[in-house]
């Protein structure tokens, strides 16, 4: 695999609960220690032709101090564009937003994207999300700087009703800012399963081709970027595991990534999503027989596999 990116999971933690998160943030509060950044970049043949970094969560800032040092930590080996999401529920004053943007951008952050949506809107003040936003445009970056919002796609239950309220809250944390705004649509993955309906009956059949939201149409046959969480699970999609940095090294996770490597990823390649559902019938495991998507078939038959194919993990990303 040649990778263009990798984006860090520091925490699966939130002070939120959206409705369509991927993950369960509630379960556990660990955050990634430094030393998976050493593991990453320790062989830069690996990491040398990437472009880029991203550190997401969970709420990557709920532990500032470890944010910071995990950043200036990533900072040491990768100069390129580095950067962040969060929902700016610390943007508690101006004085608090402008000192953690400005110390953001002095770890080496060239990209600050901000959270701001119906489905987080019960969770942070937008009077929040609003000053978050005004510092980021005031200290100057602009490269990768986006108010990201949830969408639902136009046949989804209630689209018309969230869209409309998400463009609003959009509009107003946006102000007169230059700050351009990427409404981005709800995967079937995770909790986004719920939200995504009504379901059909039949199955869908077509292939994984939405592995990254940003890279394109991407695939298991070239990922070109994966998730590192802070277990060291390294994942080419929420919760599929291609190896642990703390087991093997990360270099050798990338140069040796196979579908075949796994059963799951073989069958997703070969078969598509499709094929994880007849697998979960074959082994007589119960999963739900209606789906809205690709996505909706690959997470629910993973979410009921989940118990006998230890490359599915972890439990975070198996919310429900
Ligand atoms: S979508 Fe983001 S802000 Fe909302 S609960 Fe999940 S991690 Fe937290
Ligand atoms: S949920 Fe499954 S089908 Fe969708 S992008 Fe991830 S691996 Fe591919």
């Amino acid at each position: 695999m040649k990778l263009s990116g990798i984006t860090f999971l520091p925490t699966y933690n939130c002070n939120a609960c959206c409705s369509h998160c991927f993950f369960d943030t509630k379960a556990c509060k660990q955050y990634m220690e430094p030393d998976i950044v050493h593991k990453v970049f320790e062989n830069y043949k690996i990491t040398k032709f990437m472009t880029w970094v991203h550190v997401s969560g969970g709420e990557i800032l709920l532990n500032q101090r470890a944010c910071f040092d995990l950043i200036e930590t990533i900072q040491l080996y990768f100069k390129k564009n580095i950067g962040i999401s969060t929902n700016a529920f610390w943007a508690t004053n101006s004085s608090v937003a402008y000192d953690v943007v400005q110390t953001l951008v002095s770890l080496g952050v060239n990209g600050i994207a901000v959270s701001a949506d119906y489905f987080h809107s019960p969770y942070v003040p937008l009077s929040h999300i609003k000053r978050a936003v005004q510092a980021i445009v005031d200290s100057g970056i602009t490269t990768h700087c986006y108010i990201m919002g949830a969408q639902c796609k136009s046949d989804v239950l209630n689209s018309n009703d969230i869209n409309s309220v998400s463009q609003q809250i959009a509009a107003y944390v946006k102000g007169n800012t230059n700050m351009p705004l990427a409404p981005t649509n709800i995967r079937s993955i995770g909790y986004g399963s719920k939200i995504n309906l009504p379901k059909k009956q039949i199955v869908p059949n077509g292939k994984c081709t939405d592995l990254s939201e940003c890279l394109g149409k991407r695939g298991p046959l070239n990922p070109k970027m994966v998730w590192i969480d802070c277990y060291g699970n390294v994942m080419i999609c929420y919760g599929i595991i291609i190896g642990n940095i703390y087991k093997t090294s990360f270099a050798e996770i990338i140069a040796n990534y196979s579908p075949k490597q796994s059963i799951i990823i073989d069958i997703l390649t070969e078969k598509g999503p499709i094929g994880l559902y007849e697998l979960a019938q074959q082994m007589n495991v119960v999963v739900v027989k209606e789906f809205y998507d690709e996505c909706d078939v690959c997470y629910s038959s993973r979410k009921a596999l989940q118990p006998f194919f230890s490359e599915l993990g972890p439990a975070e990303c198996y919310p429900y």
